[in-house]
């Protein structure tokens, strides 16, 4: 405010609470989708997995990744999206609800704005929202499991959805009969069906459906010809006058990969994305 003197309202201040998240953790924001049971049901998604909703989702993400400081990793299924800031971030000064509420209102907002260069035509009927919420994880080893725990969410939903929706789809079972014909059945048992009565091998569904979608920060080395403005440094080497050199300059740039986050290669093949 441009006022110096404290108006006598001002002690209301003291009522807000301290929610800063504990140092050196690493701060996840995950954010679910309000009802999409519904959501998708009035909109006609593709069951049991409509691509368009997936890419407006990523889409969303990789708005929120480039728009906020910090974000390390994100991983996504279904109506759900993760953020993981690293865990030296001090944004915010790591209050919880605005780090939280930042990354809710712009995935939201992202989702209505990008409606149509995924659904075209087809109208976006009520403003959806979405949920969110704050967890901590103090190792490596925690967020990692974390993560894993995501995309075995992932697994094992869209197993189950797979061949609920083939029994229905090309089986010509009610959703009922197929409920009941899959309850009490293992993976091996739903991979059975599949492979024997409709001759679909699990393993050869599309990647972005079993695994979901990691989005990640890749460096693109910037040719100096493509730079808006040549990058110098000065630099001083001994007995020489300080001079002006060209710089290499890496720019970020998100990419998504649909691969296997819970074993290690995904990480020996990354190692900037976690810190010691
Ligand atoms: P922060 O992200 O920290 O909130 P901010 O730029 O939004 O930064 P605020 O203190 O929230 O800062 O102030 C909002 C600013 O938005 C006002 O200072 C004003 O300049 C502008 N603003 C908001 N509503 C109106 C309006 N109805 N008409 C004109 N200006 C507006
Ligand atoms: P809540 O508000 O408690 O999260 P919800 O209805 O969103 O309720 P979820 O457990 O989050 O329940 O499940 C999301 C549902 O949205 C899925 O069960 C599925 O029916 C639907 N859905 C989400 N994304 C897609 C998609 N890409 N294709 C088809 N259906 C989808
Ligand atoms: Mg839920
Ligand atoms: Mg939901
Ligand atoms: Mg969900
Ligand atoms: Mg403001």
């Amino acid at each position: 405010s441009i006022g110096m003197a404290k108006s006598k309202f001002e002690y209301v201040r003291n009522f807000e609470t301290d929610d800063t998240c504990l140092k050196n953790c690493y701060i996840v924001v995950r954010l679910d989708g309000r009802n999409f049971h519904k959501l998708s049901e009035l909109h006609k998604f593709l069951k049991p997995n409509d691509d368009r909703a997936l890419g407006l989702m990523t889409r969303c993400a990789r708005s929120v990744m480039e728009d906020m400081d910090d974000i390390i990793i994100s991983y996504g299924q279904s109506d759900e999206y993760s953020f993981i800031f690293k865990r030296s971030s001090n944004w915010f000064k790591r209050r919880a609800s605005k780090l939280m509420t930042h990354v809710v209102s712009q995935f939201s907002s992202s989702y209505v704005f990008y409606w149509k260069e995924y659904f075209g035509d087809q109208p976006l009927l009520y403003p959806p929202g979405f949920d969110g919420r704050v967890v901590l994880y103090p190792s490596n080893r925690n967020l990692r499991d974390y993560l894993s725990w995501r995309q075995a969410d992932c697994h094992i939903n869209n197993l189950y959805n797979t061949v609920f929706w083939t029994l229905v789809q090309r089986g010509g079972l009610t959703t009922t009969q197929a409920e009941d014909r899959l309850k009490g059945t293992l993976a091996a048992d739903k991979n059975e069906i599949m492979f024997s009565e409709f001759d679909i091998n699990y393993n050869n569904e599309p990647l972005v459906h079993r695994k979901g979608t990691a989005l990640i920060w890749e460096k693109v080395l910037t040719p100096l010809s493509q730079m808006e403005e040549t990058v110098t440094k000065r630099v001083k080497l001994p007995n020489e006058d300080e001079k002006e050199v060209p710089v290499t300059r890496f720019r970020r740039r998100v990419s998504a990969c649909h691969c296997d986050i819970i074993g290690d290669q995904f990480w020996e093949e990354h190692p900037d994305i976690l810190e010691d």
